[in-house]
């Protein structure tokens, strides 16, 4: 497969679709970026590299911490997460207060905001105040690349623009299903969330997921292969909000987006495939790098399906 021509035509193919989608404003300091960048990086098992566009440049992951977190808190609770946090799609928008009421306080699934901060609240009760260090650790040692940091200015944003997260919160901790200091697991949610990386970095980190959980750059086990395979399902059927649907129908594969426009997603005992474009469609997805991933699929054949 000549991946360097599919990822050029891929480029050319999106270029229409950059003048579609909304950068987020609900996080004011995400908008400064530039709207109509795009970056496309593809991984083999094997070391092959393929990238494509601004590769190099470094956003704000978001959400795509999500799953970092969710890996450390399975691998340390196990099952018992799942008293905690849920493994069903929401079918709601991924800051959504409704459902949360009347189920208790108990999220959906962990890749919505409500069921992240349980999951950062699971790392509290063992980390503390190294909780945010040990989520940064994991992920430079799973993508191999130690200058990680996160943006103080999106750090910052978000804490003073947060309110519906702390909303979420605090509704979860009047059902007793938050454990810690409030702030201190906030801050430590929206740290995750403001980490920097470009695709290539992206790529690399969920190698791990690709391969049974053993990461092929390091040879390290680093979950069961039980627990990759689970990980690798809730990306299948929660990735990507109450668009987790049509992004299984339209590109076939897990994944898992964020609000600043990135997006992995891997072919199981292949590859890992990252996307970024930061305009989003409106269940708060990047839209182009949706798009580019369908193209993606559609032109290699390569989906699960
Ligand atoms: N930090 C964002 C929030 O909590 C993450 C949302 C996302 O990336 O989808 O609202």
């Amino acid at each position: 497969m000549n991946y360097e021509n599919i990822l050029k035509e891929i480029y050319e193919e999106i270029q229409p679709y950059l003048e579609q989608g909304h950068l987020p404003d609900y996080i004011p300091a995400l908008k400064n970026v530039k709207a109509d960048d795009f970056a496309m990086s593809l991984i083999t098992l094997d070391g092959q590299e393929h990238h494509i566009g601004c590769c190099d440049k470094k956003f704000s992951i978001q959400s795509i911490s999500k799953l970092f977190s969710f890996t450390i808190a399975l691998d340390k609770y196990k099952k018992e997460l799942y008293k905690r946090v849920g493994h069903e799609p929401s079918g709601n928008p991924f800051n959504s207060l409704v459902q949360l009421e009347y189920e208790k306080g108990i999220p959906r699934n962990p890749f919505i905001n409500a069921g992240a901060i349980v999951t950062t609240d699971s790392l509290v009760s063992i980390y503390k105040e190294k909780t945010f260090e040990t989520i940064l650790e994991f992920i430079k040692n799973s993508s191999t690349c130690q200058d990680l940091e996160i943006n103080e200015e999106i750090y910052e944003s978000e804490l003073a623009h947060g309110f519906r997260n702390f909303a979420l919160i605090n509704m979860m901790k009047s059902f007793n299903n938050i454990d810690n200091d409030i702030d201190l697991v906030i801050q430590s949610y929206f740290k995750q969330c403001s980490i920097m990386m470009n695709t290539k970095q992206l790529a690399k980190s969920i190698l791990f997921l690709a391969n049974h959980g053993i990461n092929p750059l390091t040879n390290e086990q680093v979950i069961t292969v039980s627990q990759a395979k689970r990980i690798n399902s809730l990306m299948l059927t929660c990735g990507h909000y109450d668009a987790s649907g049509d992004f299984a129908f339209k590109v076939g594969l897990p994944g898992k987006s964020g609000v600043g426009g990135g997006i992995i997603a891997l072919i199981p005992q292949k590859m890992a495939l990252c996307v970024y474009s930061p305009k989003l469609n409106k269940q708060g997805n990047s839209l182009v790098g949706t798009k580019a991933l369908e193209l993606f699929t559609t032109k290699t054949g390569l989906s699960i399906f």
